[in-house]
Order: structure tokens, then sequence, then C-alpha cells
């Protein structure tokens, strides 16, 4: 990628720049509470947007995509958007930037990337904390902060790209670092690493590629329930709520709410076990804790469906250490904690028991845990 890139750069605009990447993401564990001032779990992975770039002395950006084969070119001002999206991306940052009272000048880019897009592992993300970080050190001598370029990255997708996004993914892609994950606190935004050195097992995602389409807005309804529990229990969130507080006000909220909450009062104890277990190097916990959130998942809150239970379903006969639905649900992937010696089987038994059943093999997408935006060295 860095050659192909390198090349492209050299031959579009006839000099050399600096390379720059960011990575996607995977989230081992804590779904669905981030909005409900939770805990997330979320490290970088080895699938990257990287991207060369050199000020050109001008106010214009000129950057050329490797992977759509489009050119973009845009002024710095609000009202010079570019047309396309992707470069809808690029401008949101610098506007971002610019917004915050950092620095934004021409300049010219090539970039590609091999995060897989729309399969949950946050392509934009990636795209967005690439520039951030490299427009944070080419024109800002490295004064924004990181959270700051994250917040820069979330900004850009509610105010250019239509996405009403959490914090998580810019998070991770900006902070993460090799053989570390990161709990996030929702809540207060402090974080902590934990270092992921899985010998002898692997993450992989399979992406079931299916999406279904809801009628009733459902995210919105399961916050609706966190909501309506919190505030008869006269919390702020279900971050301050326990088994015991939401037992006893059990006559006076739905059955629906009840599980709801539960799921996701259990789903904040499942990521601080999580985080002990890897501590101590008990990777059969951290599976196991992971097969409960699916669980929760499927059947409290209700946002798995027949081809994802299918998918967990496969990794347990498989004998697969830990197995979920990771996102919102509804589709998408699982993300499975696999020992090297079973690999090879469950990859095959999932893609033709799937495939026997649904059509199609799901996408295998290995990941290894890695750095996020940083700037490339030769
Ligand atoms: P994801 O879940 O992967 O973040 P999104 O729909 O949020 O999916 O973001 C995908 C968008 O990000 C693409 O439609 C494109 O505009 C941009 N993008 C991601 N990767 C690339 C790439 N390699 N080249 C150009 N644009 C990209
Ligand atoms: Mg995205």
């Amino acid at each position: 990628m860095k050659s192909k890139i390198n090349s492209i750069f050299k031959e579009k605009f006839g000099k050399n720049g600096t390379l720059y990447a960011s990575a996607g993401r995977i989230n081992l564990i804590g779904e669905h509470t981030d909005y409900n001032g939770g805990f997330v779990f979320p490290g970088a992975i080895d699938k990257v947007i990287m991207a060369e770039i050199a000020p050109n002395g001008t106010d214009k950006v000129r950057v050329f995509s490797i992977d759509i084969n489009e050119f973009a070119e845009f002024g710095l001002n609000e009202s010079d958007a570019p047309a396309q999206q992707w470069a809808r991306y690029i401008f949101g940052i610098c506007r971002e930037i610019i917004k915050r009272g950092g620095k934004v000048e021409g300049f010219d880019a090539v970039f590609a990337g091999n995060v897989p897009l729309g399969a949950g592992l946050s392509s934009s993300a990636a795209l967005e904390s690439c520039f951030a970080f490299a427009l944070n050190d080419l024109f800002n001598g490295n004064t924004i902060d990181k959270f700051e370029l994250a917040r820069i990255g979330q900004s850009t997708e509610h105010n250019y790209c239509g996405v009403n996004c959490g914090i998580m993914d810019q998070f991770a892609s900006v902070f993460g670092k090799k053989d570390n994950l990161m709990r996030l606190d929702c809540r207060s935004m402090e974080y902590e690493y934990f270092p992921f050195k899985a010998d002898g097992y692997k993450l992989v995602l399979l992406d079931s590629k299916v999406k279904h389409a809801l009628v009733d807005s459902p995210y919105n309804k399961r916050r609706e329930s966190c909501e309506r529990v919190a505030k008869t229990l006269g919390v702020e969130t279900l971050r301050d709520a326990d088994m015991e507080k939401l037992n006893a006000i059990r006559d006076s909220i739905t059955a629906e709410d009840y599980f709801r909450a539960k799921y996701v009062i259990e789903e904040k104890d499942r990521v601080l076990a999580v985080c002990d277990a890897l501590v101590k190097g008990d990777m059969e916990t951290v599976g196991e804790k992971m097969y409960e959130t699916h669980e929760g998942l499927s059947k409290d809150y209700e946002v798995s469906c027949v081809e994802l239970d299918y998918l967990n379903d496969i990794a347990r006969e498989c004998g697969v250490t830990g197995s979920r639905i990771m996102g919102g649900g509804f589709g998408g992937c699982t993300i499975n904690l696999v020992k090297d010696e079973i690999y090879d089987n469950f990859i095959e038994t999932a893609k033709k028991k799937f495939n026997e059943k649904y059509g199609h093999e799901p996408v295998v997408i290995p990941v290894v845990i890695s750095d996020g935006a940083h700037k490339v060295l030769d």
C-alpha cells in the first residue's frame, strides 16, 4: 500500500509528502453501553487508511482516493463542501479543526485503505483520524490533544456525514496501541490500556453480510427503555444501577424494560470482569463473558437475528473460546476469540454451515490489535 501511494502521489503532484495512517477498530466487549454511561473495550486493528500529504501553498485541498479512483478539490470555507461523500470526511476534518481555532492550509493528498467498508470496523473513523492526526502534525505542531482529535472526527460524522455516532470509534482509532485494548469509561471519559497478548489465540470477525431493514427504529426504542428505567430508579443513567435496585422496582416497570435494563447492568459488570481476567491471563473467562454478552444481546436486549445466532451456535459447537455479536446488532459481524489449533476447522465449518443455510459464506476478517493514528516512518 505504501509504495503504491508513494508512486501515485509522485505521479499526480510531482513531489513527495509525509505518510500517515490510522486504523479501524474492534470492540471486544461492552455493547450498547456507551449511551448508558458504561464501559466499552475497543482496540485498533491491522486494517488501516494510509495517506500521503504535503502542504501545497494554496488555499485549496486536492485529494485523490486510490480505492474509489476519484479526485476531489475543495476550498476551506464552509460553503466549499465537496459533493463526493468520501471527500466530505476530509473536508469535515478541515472544517472542525478550523472551527476550534486550529490551522489548516491547502494541501495535496493521496490515500488508500484496507478497512472493509460498512463491516462494523469503522473505516470512516480510520479515515477521519488519519487526516485529523496528519493536519495536527503538518499545520498545528501537534498542539491539538488526542481527545480533541477524536472529537473532531466525531463532529465530522455529525455535521458533514449525517451520522449521529458516539465517540468510541474515533477514540479507538486515535488512541489505539499495538497489543493493547482500551477500557473507556463513557461517563467520565477516563480510559485505561490493558495488554492484550493473546498468544495461542486469534481474533476473527465473521461478517454475515446481512443487514435487516427495520421498521420501527429499534435503537431509539432501546434507548428509551434504558432512560425510562433510569428515571424510575432516580439515577442519571443505568451506570448507577445494579441488579438489586432493578429487582426492587421490577413490579413497577414493563417486562420489556426490565430485561433491557438487566442486559445493560450485566454488561457493565462483564466489561470489568473481562479486564480482570485479561490481567490474570485468563482467556477462558474472557471468552465466557463474550458468550454471555451474546446471550444477553439476543434474549434480553433483543438486537440479534437468526444469522448471528447461528454463527454464535457454530462457534460454540466448534469449541471457540468466545463469540458474540459485535456492533449494534440486527446483522453485521460476530467477533470470535479462537485457539490457534481449532482456527482452521472453525473457519471451514462456519463457511460451510452458514452457506448451506443462508446461501452465502460469511466474510472472514482476521484482525490483530495494532497501532492507531501515527506517522508512517520508513
Ligand atoms: P464504516 O462502518 O466502515 O465506518 P461508514 O459507512 O461509516 O462505514 O463509512 C464508510 C465510508 O467511508 C465510505 O462510504 C467512504 O466514503 C469512506 N471510506 C472508507 N474507506 C475508504 C477508502 N479506503 N477510500 C475512500 N473512502 C473510504
Ligand atoms: Mg462509520
